[in-house]
């Protein structure tokens, strides 16, 4: 507030030198020997009092200092505030002796509390002292002080802003805040500056981050005058997390999400994939050493063991004194590596260095606080001090300097009281949220107090709606998330206006160099699944196949699933042996030995035994197993893919088995949807083994040993259907092949799936939208 005043001044052409705009805290500091507290050594200190109840210690951290009520802890705090050469505020107030240089203004105080009275009074006696104080509830007992001591009062009733008012209904807190946003850009193309607007929140959320990612989307430059905690801050939570990873051990699991954090240096880049995608291949892990050989591997090497890690080592060895530690632990800071700083760099770039070195700058603050509160001399170890850092990181604030001028100002209604723009947004305009709805504190109930904050949120209304000079846009959601009809605020008195639109931004020009190369690369082969992956979707095609977008590996107690036990099935049933098999795929597979894996083992046996005894399939020809296979199509398209089985028959005819680990309805699905991955097989019979194409079957080998397919008639073989020829599965799988490849070289990569139902087991689910193009056919009566 005292830089936006500042500002306001400079502004109004009054010359008054910037450093005697101040706080009042600030004002006192010169007058008393007292230092103030940072917030997060009293938490420290009253946790000290009591270990016990966390949740506790916080509120009263917040209150010790502003309420004289708590006489006893208050007694307790401040005689280890003596020692350290500090004092609670009411305190310092009293203990300070000021001395005015000239007259003095108060100004942006909802109450005043008697030790404050006391400094007014005192002012008061040496110099013209000019206090403003809102006609609330909550500075009546103020008011009454400073008339008994001899300061006048004038009442300033008039009313000096007469600005156009209107209330706009959204049907959600999305399309309100958006209605704001596109308000604000309407404003800036009629000659408004950003900063002549401003948007009053009754308290930060659920608002302000809706705002946020609005003003991104619509290119509007606002400041949100809040702040966060500093644990928040993502290079806070990667200093912090790299601690208890080591104190518990290195657990590589821990280690992932650190390691795709930008701060790291190695996130959101190539390298950090591979080395994502490697170390969860390894999990569960914990040595250093292996840590070491993977990112040397992925060429990662300023993440890992011997690099940064090692040093950190040592640490868990030492018993240092609090004040060694906080030495000690200053160094953390040099594990974020430098940013490197490209030539015109953006705003929000810009902010992003600015806060990292705000947050480590504080970082070293809190390390500092964390020593001074534990105040010992006796050697303690790295576990015993830093619990107490992270209470300290979680209790101060960040607070990051942003000088821009023209800029959106987003604000509580507290802040927005010494403010005047020309319009001014108060939004969330709902019961329970603008008017709040109180209760009594749990540690000093007091119903007078409550019910005079209730009546401030009147106040408070008033306030927020009489910031404008010249427009007050009110506004209000009539549904909340969940879809449920919400109360609008009883203070508004006046009808509300409907928006029923949708706004959307402007999309965003990207320069070119930033797309993906999304060209179709020169595609000769495919395979018969990828060609059912395009006929499913065309965009699980592209993403998978085009783009080579790969998932995550599983995590440890998920790597046995349905695609292993299948490939292991396959295997086994070419390698006619189970066990041996099994093994091996669980080594080069890395899957623990755990209950689960013993009992997939035994579920598989015994459908390989049940395959091994089944005595359905009536032929006894020669087979063959694993057979590959290439064929052209075209002269740009060629075919290629692997047999199961291949049994030969007496006259030169062949039938092509195809294993499923599926259950038998999962086989019928196959045999009546489409049979390109059958018909491309027996194309393969007659182009590239020279046989003739007599029969196509799926064997299920799930549940029970299931048999379905197509042959051309064959004596004794009852199983299947039963064709003249097999000609027109060939040809309409051969042409659905070549119309496949065309569509992908002219660059279909639509989201359009065949079966929905299916969408449930695709990879790119989370990717690709599909629930939005739900909503729009729905609207359109389009049904996908
Ligand atoms: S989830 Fe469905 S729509 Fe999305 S890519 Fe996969 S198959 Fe296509």
């Amino acid at each position: 507030m005292a830089e936006h005043l500042r500002n306001e001044l400079a502004r109004s052409n009054i010359s008054i030198r910037p450093h005697r705009i101040l706080t009042l805290a600030k004002f006192i500091e010169p007058f008393t020997a007292l230092a103030e507290p940072p917030e997060s050594l009293l938490y420290l200190l009253i946790a000290n009092l009591n270990p016990n109840f966390p949740s506790y210690h916080r509120a009263l951290s917040a209150l010790v200092n502003q309420a004289p009520d708590l006489p006893e802890i208050s007694e307790k705090i401040g005689a280890q505030l003596a020692l350290r050469g500090m004092a609670l505020r009411e305190t310092r107030l009293h203990a300070a002796e000021p001395i005015a240089t000239g007259p003095i203004i108060l100004d942006g105080f909802f109450t005043l509390s008697p030790a404050e009275l006391s400094i007014l009074e005192e002012l008061a006696r040496q110099t013209q002292v000019t206090v403003t104080l809102p006609d609330g509830p909550g500075a009546h007992a103020a008011s009454a002080r400073l008339l008994a001591s001899g300061f006048t009062e004038q009442h300033l009733t008039a009313t000096l802003r007469h600005p156009r008012r209107a209330i706009q209904a959204a049907l959600s807190l999305e399309q309100e805040v958006e209605h704001i946003a596109a308000t604000i850009l309407e404003r800036v193309a009629a000659g408004r500056q950003f900063r002549e607007m401003g948007v009053i929140l009754r308290v930060r959320d659920p608002y302000a981050p809706a705002l946020e990612t609005s003003f991104d989307r619509f290119g509007i430059p606002a400041r949100f005058h809040f702040t966060d905690a500093l644990s928040a801050h993502p290079a806070i939570q990667y200093l912090t997390g790299l601690i208890r990873s080591l104190l518990s051990g290195w657990d590589h699991a821990d280690l992932l999400t650190l390691l795709r954090m930008p701060v790291s240096g190695i996130g959101a880049t190539q390298e950090g994939d591979r080395l994502d995608f490697a170390i969860r291949e390894t999990l569960p892990s914990h040595t250093l050493e292996s840590l070491d050989q993977i990112s040397l591997k992925c060429g990662a090497a300023n993440f890992g063991g011997s690099g940064p890690f090692r040093p950190l080592l040592e640490l868990t060895q030492n018993r240092l004194t609090p004040t060694d530690w906080y030495t000690q632990l200053k160094t953390l800071r040099n594990l974020i590596p430098p940013p490197e700083i490209p030539d015109q760099i953006t705003h929000v770039q810009l902010q992003i260095l600015r806060s990292t070195a705000a947050a480590l700058t504080a970082f070293e603050k809190a390390l500092d606080t964390t020593a001074l509160a534990l105040n010992t001399n006796s050697p303690i170890t790295l576990a015993q001090f830093w619990p107490s850092v992270e209470s300290a990181l979680s209790i101060e604030k960040l607070r990051v300097p942003d000088h821009r001028r023209n800029v959106v100002n987003v604000l509580d209604v507290y802040e927005a009281r010494q403010w005047e723009l020309p319009i001014a947004f108060v939004c969330g305009l709902n019961e329970r949220h603008f008017p709040q709805y109180h209760r009594d504190n749990p540690l000093l109930p007091d119903p007078f107090h409550t019910r005079e904050r209730q009546q401030e949120e009147h106040f408070l209304f008033d306030l927020a709606t009489s910031r404008a000079t010249e427009e007050t846009i009110l506004s209000y959601a009539r549904f909340n998330d969940k879809g449920d009809p919400q109360l609008r605020s009883f203070f508004l008195a006046e009808p509300g206006e409907q928006i029923q639109t949708r706004i959307l931004p402007k999309p965003k020009v990207h320069p070119a160099r930033q797309f993906p190369d999304q060209s179709p690369p020169t595609l000769r082969t495919l395979s018969p699944t990828s060609i059912e992956s395009f006929l499913q979707c065309p965009f699980q095609f592209f993403a998978q196949k085009t783009l080579r977008l790969r998932t995550p590996p599983e995590k440890p107690r998920d790597r046995l699933n349905a695609l292993v036990q299948g490939s292991i099935l396959h295997r086994a049933l070419a390698e006619d042996s189970l066990d041996q098999v099994f093994e091996e795929e669980c080594y080069k597979n890395n899957i623990p030995r755990t209950y689960r894996t013993e009992a997939v083992r035994l579920e598989l046996l015994r459908h390989f035994e049940a395959f091994q005894a089944d005595r359905t399939w009536p032929l006894n020809w020669p087979r063959q197993t694993e057979q590959q296979f290439e064929i052209a199509l075209t002269p740009e398209l060629s075919i290629r893919g692997r047999i199961d089985r291949l049994d030969r028959g007496p006259n030169n005819e062949a039938i092509v088995i195809d294993y499923k680990y599926s259950a038998a309805a999962k086989i019928r699905e196959r045999i009546d949807g489409d049979p390109v991955q059958g018909g491309l097989y027996l194309s393969a019979v007659e182009r590239f083994f020279n046989l003739h194409p007599a029969g196509m079957f799926y064997c299920g080998l799930r549940q029970s040993v299931t048999w379905e397919g197509w042959h051309t008639t064959i004596p004794g073989l009852a199983l299947g259907e039963a064709r003249a020829t097999l000609q027109e599965l060939i040809e309409t799988a051969e042409r659905q092949a070549i119309e496949v490849f065309e569509s992908i070289a002219s660059g279909a990569k639509e989201v359009r799936p065949k079966d929905r139902a299916k969408c449930r087991y695709c990879d790119f689910k989370s990717i690709c939208r599909v629930e939005s193009i739900s909503r729009a056919s729905a609207h359109s009566g389009n049904p996908q």
